[in-house]
């Protein structure tokens, strides 16, 4: 992390708290940077999370999925609710460029300042996209966004990592195309709360809505929730309303069986857990390198003194106990 010269940090969260939007870009690109302590941030807005609902909207490249977040954003904002929308490219290496169709396709909500966009990829050497995201969607939240719409390009990991936040969950299909076995192999299916084929102007879905109902009937889920099959024509705006309506359906699933709560608290020991391991793993492979026990004990077994086993032993004799 390198401080950005001028800015402190926290007078910034302050004022995005406060709603300057500005702030609220500047914050954004700090996270993504690196050029702030994120955890601090975390810390300072986490009694102002919550409100926010987050969409999940994943699928292979070229299925509508942008038309779609454009269409859906226009019916979220006649509802009256303001909406943070994220575009994450995980196979793009430069934000923006990559990402140039998304944002032409979204410009109709360009000039609506309750629409915050924000197009996000894999910059260069700094990784960790899927933390880095979910850190932005919290910033969003605790600025007051009603609504968060999360759209990841393709059906791999770092997609099912990053959609993991969602409250709810789309999957996006088109009818002729094989992409379901992808996002079956990456996990992507358990996910879905929603399935949506869009393109249904191209015809013949049916084998792909079967393959869709066999494979929710074939796998119940633990909460009991169905994931409804919805036909879509995003570019002629034609069943955006009823994914609205399976949205909101699925909101009041989680709230009437106390799910909603206890799944966003499933993620929060989630992140516990990951902030602890990744700190304990930074700290043992510094530890390696450069602490005189361990390095004794690493060449004890490179020059075949001790076996493996007999000097991870008495190095975790010497570990403190918890
Ligand atoms: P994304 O890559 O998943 O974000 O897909 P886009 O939203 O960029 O759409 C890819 C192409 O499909 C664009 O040319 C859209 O105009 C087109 N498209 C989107 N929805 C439909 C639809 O319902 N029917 C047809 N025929 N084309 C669509």
């Amino acid at each position: 992390m390198k401080p950005e010269c001028g800015v402190k940090p926290m007078k910034l969260v302050r004022k995005m708290l406060a709603g300057d939007v500005n702030a609220l870009s500047r914050l954004i690109t700090m996270v993504e940077d690196e050029l702030i302590d994120v955890a601090e941030v975390m810390q300072e807005i986490h009694s102002r999370l919550g409100h926010s609902y987050c969409i999940g909207i994943t699928g292979p490249p070229g299925v509508g999925k942008s038309t779609l977040v454009e269409k859906l954003t226009s019916i979220i904002r006649a509802e009256g609710f303001n909406i943070g929308i994220i575009l994450v490219d995980p196979t793009s290496p430069v934000s923006g460029g990559a990402l140039l169709g998304d944002r032409i396709r979204l410009q109709s909500h360009y000039l609506d300042d309750e629409v915050f966009m924000r197009s996000m990829a894999s910059r260069g050497k700094l990784g960790g996209l899927s933390k880095k995201v979910k850190s932005v969607a919290k910033i969003m939240d605790a600025f007051g966004k009603d609504f968060i719409l999360l759209e990841t390009v393709g059906t791999g990991q770092v997609e099912t990592d990053i959609v993991s936040i969602a409250d709810t969950n789309i999957l996006v299909l088109m009818p002729h195309a094989g992409d379901i076995m992808q996002a079956m192999k990456a996990g992507i299916i358990e996910l879905a709360d929603v399935f949506v084929i869009n393109k249904a102007d191209l015809g013949k879905s049916g084998h792909l809505m079967a393959d869709i109902e066999s494979i929710v009937s074939d796998r119940k889920r633990e909460d009991n929730w169905m994931p409804p099959v919805v036909e879509t024509q995003a570019v002629n705006n034609i069943g955006i309303e009823a994914i609205f309506k399976e949205i909101e359906r699925h909101r009041r699933f989680l709230k009437n069986e106390n799910l909603l709560l206890q799944s966003r608290l499933g993620r929060a020991t989630d992140e516990f857990r990951e902030l602890v391991k990744d700190e304990m793993s930074t700290r043992i492979t510094k530890l390696l390198h450069e602490n005189e026990i361990f390095r004794k004990y690493l060449g004890k077994v490179e020059t075949g003194e001790l076996d493996p086993y007999s000097a991870f032993r008495e190095i975790l004799n010497l570990m403190p106990k918890f």
